[in-house]
């Protein structure tokens, strides 16, 4: 008959594998406050979407909007709703003005093309320099009509080898922040501004991002998403062309090609740093209540 205290210390050495795995996985990302994670962590719960009062073209096929399980009885998360609700109510408004200005649409939309075909085109691509050192062009991944589209910088090491946007630990991170909205990463489309990395993973060069960005223009194009999400202040600045810091960016919406565009840590900066958890949070859980404000 086996030892009980054998049985014991084989539980104990489990557990402490899982909660180190979850931990190196930053699983836990969300659950807290934005301090290193202490205690056990609770599930999120399906709350209901935002407010008609400033939803006024919801979507009735979206699922429901995220919150975690506290959500209802936090005082601070209360406090949240309050301003989520300001955030997007203001938002709409300024998509609305947006909209009516002259030039605002997107005109690169043509009713033939496919992601498909642009695919075959970046895995013959020669138009930068980067095509020297690539293993792999990394298009992108996710659904081809999704209504929410996440935007990183470049592919990094795993990518370039995978060819898969967001592999990896931060790519496992973003796959989690994404469930933590109420999306898989096969809702949404998920793709970098360059398609090839560069080396040692440095930021995208002007003459780079000059010569890749048709190839994003022309997936958005296909795509139409509702919103797009960037993912770090060298995709955001890139994307949006501006060299205002990321916490600046993240304070309201933004457009690209008529798209919404909001901006949020990159998953590989909550790795690095605690801090941003929280306020990636509050990012994410804006960004689902601003997407589903949206008309599909
Ligand atoms: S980064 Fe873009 S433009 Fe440069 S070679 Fe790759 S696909 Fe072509």
């Amino acid at each position: 008959m086996a030892d009980v205290s054998d049985d014991r210390a084989a539980l104990r050495a489990e557990l402490l594998t899982w909660v180190r795995q979850n931990q190196e996985l930053g699983m836990e990302w969300f659950l807290d406050e934005g301090a290193p994670a202490e205690g056990p962590v609770s599930a999120p719960t399906i709350a209901p979407a935002p407010s008609s009062a400033v939803a006024p073209a919801a979507n009735p096929a979206a699922p429901p909007a995220v919150q975690p399980a506290s959500a209802t009885t936090d005082g601070k998360d209360a406090e949240f709703q309050q301003s989520c609700e300001s955030f997007v109510a203001e938002t709409l408004e300024l998509i609305r003005r947006h909209a009516a200005a002259p030039g605002s649409q997107s005109s690169d939309a043509t009713s033939c093309e496919t992601l498909e075909v642009i695919q075959a085109e970046v895995a013959a691509c020669q138009s930068c320099s980067l095509h020297e050192s690539r293993a792999n062009t990394v298009f992108g991944a996710g659904d081809a009509a999704a209504s929410l589209v996440f935007i990183g910088e470049a592919p990094g090491a795993d990518e370039d080898r995978q060819g898969q946007p967001f592999v990896g630990k931060s790519g496992q991170l973003l796959g989690k922040i994404i469930e933590a909205i109420g999306f898989s990463r096969d809702d949404v489309f998920i793709c970098n501004i360059l398609k090839c990395r560069p080396p040692s993973n440095r930021d995208p060069q002007p003459d780079e991002v000059a010569a890749c960005e048709s190839y994003l223009k022309r997936q958005l194009a296909v795509i139409q998403p509702r919103v797009i999400c960037c993912l770090g202040r060298v995709a955001a600045q890139t994307l949006l062309k501006t060299e205002a810091p990321l916490g600046k960016l993240r304070q309201s919406v933004h457009f690209y090609e008529g798209i919404p565009v909001m901006a949020t840590y990159h998953p590989a900066a909550l790795l690095r740093n605690p801090d941003y958890k929280r306020p990636t949070w509050e990012d994410v859980r804006k960004l689902r209540a601003l997407h589903d404000s949206l008309p599909a």
